[in-house]
């Protein structure tokens, strides 16, 4: 039965799928197991994602500063509200599991909180990857092919294939490449940019990512679609915030300066909390395997990703929840 369904997704995914077109620098490409298992974590995103767009990601290995595992950075652009707002409703009409994307606020319905100083501009921001979901076109010839850019240390130990399992004391290379593509594809945050901004005593006007219309604060958040339209999102550092789509709430990190000490473009760190949301968790476990899971996909089909249900492997859960003990006592490095 799984084979068949197996089968199935592959046929679909020759006519509609997300194309990663990994572009590999030298020194990633020398290394062939690095190389592979950045492939293996950009084909779990691929294998899953349905829209029929390229994204390109700069890879590569290069020599970082001390304790620095990796740096990525996206291409993030923005524009009118209502034009992004509007073209996530229409990308989700067809998805009958997230109905609740056509209650998104208009520009006139939305607020949100924010710390004293900042304030809403009339602007949607989100990844150049995420927009192409959404259907903009023309954004590679307007601002170039490359859609992030990501760079992981050639001096730091990694275990490059988790097949036999990842080495006690290193972090699971394609783990960490498949958190970094979650980020690329559109798993951010305004938050971090305030979170900043408060640090340097700075205000600005806020334009916020896509995913960050799902995000309410924990004790007021949405029952029901009319007041998921007009309760005010929250983008205050350090407030405890859920992605909030009605049928389930899920931790956020609330920021690096100002919050529980993660990045807020991430779930709540399950070293804080005991439970792992998903691959986006703001640090990687040693000698552990996390795979790209549900509530990361469910975060992406709600900024306008259409994804593809994919039969997990009954070995593959019982590998994942045995490793669930793990995590929480392995020592854990931010990326
Ligand atoms: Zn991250």
């Amino acid at each position: 039965m799984a084979a068949v369904l197996i089968a199935l997704s592959v046929v679909t995914s020759s006519v509609h799928a997300l194309t990663i077109n990994l572009n590999a620098g030298a020194t990633l490409t020398a290394n062939p197991a690095a190389l592979a298992a950045f492939n293996r974590a950009a084909n779990q995103w691929s294998s899953q994602i349905a829209d029929p767009i390229t994204v390109t990601i700069d890879a590569n290995l290069a020599s970082l500063g001390a304790g620095v595992i990796g740096q990525a950075s996206s291409v993030i652009l923005q524009a009118n509200y209502n034009n992004v707002r509007n073209s996530m409703v229409a990308d989700s009409a067809g998805e009958a599991d997230d109905g609740i994307v056509a209650a998104l606020p208009t520009a006139a319905q939305f607020s949100a909180f924010l710390p004293t100083g900042f304030s809403l501009g009339g602007n949607l921001s989100a990844s150049k990857a995420n927009l192409k979901a959404l259907g903009f076109a023309g954004l590679d010839a307007g601002f170039g092919t490359t859609d992030a850019t990501i760079t992981f240390s050639s001096n730091f130990s990694f275990d490059f294939d988790s097949s036999n399992g990842v080495s006690a004391g290193l972090v699971d290379f394609e783990t960490a490449a498949a958190h970094e593509i979650g980020h690329a594809l559109g798993f951010i945050s305004i938050v971090d940019v305030i979170d900043a901004a408060v640090s340097n005593g700075q205000t600005f006007v806020v334009a916020p990512r896509t995913l960050d219309l799902f995000r309410f604060g924990a004790g007021v958040n949405p029952s029901n679609p009319a007041n998921f339209t007009t309760t005010a999102r929250n983008f205050v550092p350090g407030n405890a915030a859920i992605l909030d789509d009605l049928s389930s709430e899920l931790a956020f990190s609330t920021g690096a300066s100002n919050g529980d000490g993660r990045q807020a473009s991430h779930w709540k760190d399950n070293s804080l909390t005991g439970t792992l949301v998903g691959v986006m968790d703001p640090t990687l476990a040693t000698g552990a395997f996390v795979p790209v899971g549900a509530n990361d996909l469910r975060a992406l089909d709600l900024i306008g990703y259409d994804i593809t249900v994919v039969p997990v492997p009954a070995t593959l859960y019982l590998f994942a929840s045995g490793l669930m003990g793990l995590v929480g006592i392995a020592r854990k490095r931010a990326v």
